[in-house]
């Protein structure tokens, strides 16, 4: 079997809590943490496009950000086409920095308003020293036309404040992609722009995945939004992925009750997907106070007595699907090693 283009092996990223100067002086920093990503295990496969789902506050943003290393992470091992990069530094995670890129999610915020398109996007040329001057001229038009701004003439000398929302999220595609990368973070990557915009956005990216083979990360609290464009899609709640699988039978057929309240919470329109509401109560812990057992167990409506106490392992339940629920203990072929889907 060939290496996955992006493998998590138990990964977790911690944060201390912000301590007052009575708790320093006390020597308290860092009592409590934060423990936004805790213990996740996931391959992404050449060429896929994997979505992450989950509430405000699950870790999938801090997920992703550690995964290309924007974020340390506390523990664990990260593998980039076969080779660990979670420790690289200096010029090993500047190169990787050229294979792994992110798109944010504000385009408002994400393109520096003080520079014009054409500086914004050749930027990262020249801060990896890559071409001659009319190369990278070059290179800035192949990228503006492949993200959609075409021609790209038009918009080279046109400062951000003068683009629509599409077109800037569009110059923020254009300068992830001017490096040529192969594998593409997109943090939700619609969410600030409307429907119409949305769709031709998204169009983009799925053009851009096909033909040049790019595999990706998308992070969307949409699962709808997932279900049209990944090919599989993981759960996250509370730090952890508590499943994943293909996108199509996860919203067909979710397995974890947490998963089987966001499908029943989200508008998707498909005759095969059960729409019954599954009641959840409350909000998501605080991530510095997890829940014992099953971190799912206080707002869980299939809770049973034991959930309290056991950490549920991770359940193959078939058709390349996992989930970490106690409730699939009977059914499952194997315990797997956590959450990964090969
Ligand atoms: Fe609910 Fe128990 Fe399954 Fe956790 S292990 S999701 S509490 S049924």
């Amino acid at each position: 079997m060939t290496d996955p283009k992006l493998r998590l092996e138990d990964v977790e990223t911690h944060f201390p809590t912000n301590t007052g100067l009575v708790d320093r002086l006390l020597g308290n920093q860092g009592a409590s943490v934060v423990r936004a990503v805790d213990g996740v295990t996931v391959d992404v496969r050449e060429g896929e496009a994997f979505g992450l789902a989950g509430e405000s506050g699950c870790g999938k943003t801090t997920l992703g950000k550690t995964a290309i290393r924007l974020l340390d992470p506390t523990s664990g091992t990260i593998s980039f086409d076969g080779r660990d990069v979670t420790n690289i530094s200096g010029s090993e995670l500047k190169s990787f920095r050229r294979e792994a890129q992110i798109i944010h999610q504000d385009p408002y915020k994400s393109v520096n308003p003080r520079f014009k398109v054409y500086d914004w996007v050749v930027e990262p040329l020249k801060i990896h020293g890559i071409g001659t001057k009319e190369e990278r001229r070059n290179r800035v038009y192949e990228t503006l036309e492949e993200a959609g701004l075409r021609p790209p003439g038009e918009y080279v000398n046109e400062y951000p404040s003068e683009l629509s929302g599409g077109q800037r999220q569009r110059v923020g595609i254009a300068r992830a992609l001017v490096l040529k990368p192969s594998f593409l973070l997109a943090d939700e990557p619609a969410s600030m722009l409307d429907v119409s915009l949305r769709a031709s956005v998204l169009d983009v990216f799925q053009r851009l995945q096909s033909e040049f083979g790019l595999t990706a990360m998308y992070i969307s609290h949409d699962l709808s939004l997932l279900k049209h464009i990944c090919d599989r899609i993981g759960i996250m709640y509370l730090g952890t992925l508590v499943e994943v699988g293909p996108a199509d039978e996860l919203i067909a057929n979710p397995k974890h009750p947490y998963t089987k309240a966001l499908v029943s919470s989200v508008p998707i329109i498909d005759p095969d997907v059960d729409r019954t509401p599954v009641d959840v109560d409350g909000e998501v812990p605080d991530p510095t106070d997890v829940p014992s057992g099953c971190r799912f167990h206080p707002r869980c409506p299939e809770a049973m007595p034991e959930c309290r106490e056991r950490d549920p392992p991770t359940f193959d339940v078939g058709a390349g699907r996992r989930t970490n629920c106690l409730l699939y203990e009977e059914d499952a072929a194997t315990e797997t090693e956590p959450t990964r889907a090969e």
